[in-house]
């Protein structure tokens, strides 16, 4: 089911969000749904708060197969900054430059409960890292350092850039 993305500054981008304690059919119809609406948006990201969800899930799919990270932990993030330049479904319209960790290992939960561990570099780990500031409350914006770089864009630019998270 494609769920609606809520609108920033909607008070739901800004909880932190809970663990989930069982991956449980709730959980995977969940996922199914993130999944469905990500791709929909489309984007290559999506976090349960973005449609109003206050648990902690991310859907992550840059074109190499969707998967999703059930209570998400960064594990290991290295000291080599990379910068890409970072839209978001709640934030539609504008982007701007974030600095983040180059390579990250993330741990969680797959789909069926198992666990799973990413490491991550490049795009993915950009992905990563902002899908998982999502579910403490924190936005790309936050994290742009010069906020005279945050710039808009028009909707057919946003779909080719293909970088909303
Ligand atoms: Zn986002």
């Amino acid at each position: 089911m494609i769920r609606d993305i809520i609108r920033y500054p909607n008070p739901i981008l800004r909880k932190k969000c809970k663990a989930i304690k069982k991956v449980d059919p709730h959980i995977q119809k969940l996922i199914d749904d993130l999944i469905e609406t990500m791709h929909v948006a489309p984007g290559v990201g999506l976090a349960a708060p973005q449609v109003g969800e206050n648990l902690r899930v991310i859907v992550v799919d840059i074109g190499e197969g969707a998967f999703a990270v059930v209570n998400p932990k960064t594990k290991k993030k290295n000291r080599i900054l990379q910068t890409f330049e970072e839209g978001c479904l709640c934030l539609p319209g504008i982007v701007g430059p974030v600095e983040r960790a180059s390579q990250v290992t993330v741990e969680g939960l797959d789909r069926q409960g198992q666990k799973l561990i990413i490491e991550a570099e490049g795009f993915l780990a950009t992905v990563l890292q902002h899908e998982i500031d999502h579910l403490d409350g924190i936005v790309f914006l936050d994290r742009v350092k010069d906020k005279a770089l945050i710039r808009e864009v028009s909707k057919k630019e946003e779909i080719e850039k293909k970088e909303l998270l």
